[in-house]
């Protein structure tokens, strides 16, 4: 298996070979060269499979440069029980992705696929946790080691903490800014003592942090001599991680490889139903992939309308789903790269277009850059959008009916789910994040707080390591460099 970049670029690297970077050198996604296809005969064999067993089956046929032996050690020590012990009460934590069924109504079934209950309760657990397995193998391997950068405002910085802790040849450097974090997730990420990680709490916004990570990257003599690499969700090892849940959903939620099941998926930078789209390319029986959005509707515009208009950081708004606010879906080029056909000279035009001019349009209509619009519905992509209302609506309501409480992004999920379920395919919402998360609006709402799973009660009086910093990209070089010793 080889790999391409959606601009175009003639290198064909392996998996290892673009396991550790981001980018592909023209400022392409990188992509298998073709989809490997999923027979009904494998999967039926896949239906009595554990998780770490499917994952194996499913990531060998994109790995084909890690040996079996290997791959199958590495997701037998990512895929425990002991790691997703997260679950709700009842919940069998073996099952890793539990699937739990809502409603069923007259052959409508809506069902809830828990993709959170790993250690920092989102679902950026289910593939980051995989990628520290990977990495440290890998650098161990090349007798290398890798030093992380990265800004974040909660959900992807505890993520990559809680994946690489501990991990040998790994350092992690993660900005974030101070006093802008939940105390939930502050306390998640600075209360982890181990000697790899590094907290810095930079005095500014999140684009302050992100501009000092993007000033340091762009120093490649500094990057180079660093070994500074990222963890963003472009990164193909993590949307790769994610196809597995896919398998792993539809082959709990049916009896035989006949039927289908859509899935609706809270999403922002179009990483986790991207992992969908490669699920169904690769012949997994999903009818309906549905993008559900927040107010920041970039996604759920382009499904309506064929416009993709990315908004500037300033006309981002900050919802009460926080992790679905963006303004740029950093991985929906690999979506478009499939709609056209593999047309490497378009997908470069046009998101050369989107830097310089702020998006394209492919509806067909007179001075658009394309009519592509009309096949989306081949790929199986509907959309829907979810505001505040909606979503308190959604978490009183599944709190009532359900005896569940939910968090605000899988409450827009269920919102835009319902619109597009239909009868005899079951529809499965994933679960991105436990509502203890995300407390602040339960209370709000329900007027008491979200059960925190065990281990969770007291995270905010732990004591916190971390080290305070201004807006200044020369002293977070010399902080990186004083640390790494390189
Ligand atoms: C990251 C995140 C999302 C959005 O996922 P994408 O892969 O960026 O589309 C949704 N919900 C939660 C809780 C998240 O952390």
């Amino acid at each position: 298996m080889h790999y391409l970049s959606t601009r175009g670029h003639a290198a064909r690297p392996s998996f290892s070979e673009i396991l550790l970077g981001g980018l592909a050198p023209d400022g392409g996604l990188y992509l298998p060269s073709t989809y490997p296809q999923v027979t009904r005969a494998e999967l039926d064999a896949w239906r009595s499979l554990s998780y770490a067993d499917l994952a194996f089956q499913v990531l060998d046929k994109f790995a084909t440069d890690i040996p079996d032996e290997d791959l199958k050690n590495l997701v037998n020590r990512t895929y425990t029980a002991e790691v997703y012990r997260n679950c709700r009460p009842g919940e069998d934590a073996t099952r890793i992705t539990p699937l739990r069924i809502l409603e069923q109504d007259d052959g409508r079934q809506l069902v809830l696929q828990s993709l959170s209950n790993g250690p920092t309760l989102a679902f950026k657990d289910m593939a980051m946790q995989l990628l520290g397995n990977l990495f440290e193998y890998t650098l161990k391997k090349q007798g290398s080691e890798l030093n992380i950068l990265g800004a974040t405002s909660g959900d992807t910085g505890s993520a990559a903490e809680y994946a690489m802790r501990g991990k040998q040849g790994i350092k992690v450097f993660m900005l974030s800014p101070r006093h802008k974090m939940s105390a939930f997730q502050t306390a998640q990420m600075f209360s982890l003592q181990d000697p790899n990680i590094f907290n810095i709490a930079v005095d500014g916004v999140f684009d302050d942090c992100q501009d000092m990570v993007k000033a340091v990257s762009n120093d490649l003599e500094f990057k180079t001599h660093q070994k500074i690499g990222t963890v963003n969700s472009i990164n193909w090892a993590r949307v790769v991680a994610q196809v597995i849940y896919y398998f792993r959903g539809y082959l709990s939620a049916t009896e035989s490889s006949n039927q289908h099941v859509s899935f609706t998926v809270p999403s922002g930078n179009f990483g986790n139903i991207c992992a969908g789209h490669i699920a169904r390319m690769m012949g997994l029986p999903i009818k309906k992939l549905v993008v559900a959005t927040n107010e920041n509707d970039v996604l759920h515009e382009f499904f309506q309308t064929g416009s993709y208009r990315v908004r500037k950081s300033s006309e981002t708004l900050h919802t009460s789903s926080p992790s679905m606010d963006i303004s740029k879906a950093s991985n929906f080029e690999r979506f478009i790269y499939d709609l056209l056909d593999g047309d490497t000279d378009r997908v470069r035009q046009l998101f050369h277009k989107v830097e310089r001019e702020g998006g394209f349009d492919l509806s067909g209509k007179p001075g658009s850059d394309g009519n592509e619009f009309a096949s989306v519905g081949r790929f199986g992509f509907f959309s829907g959008k979810s505001t505040h209302a909606d979503r308190t609506k959604t978490i009183r309501d599944a709190a009532t009916r359900y005896r569940l409480i939910v968090d605000t992004h899988t409450a827009d999920g269920i919102k835009v789910a319902r619109e597009h379920i239909e009868k005899d395919v079951p529809m499965i919402v994933l679960e991105t994040a436990l509502p203890a998360k995300f407390n602040e609006t339960i209370r709000e709402v329900l007027g008491r707080d979200a059960d925190r799973p065990a281990g969770f009660e007291n995270i905010e009086s732990l004591p916190q390591r971390f080290d305070v910093m201004a807006v200044d990209v020369a002293e977070i070089k010399r902080y990186v460099a004083a640390h790494t010793g390189l």
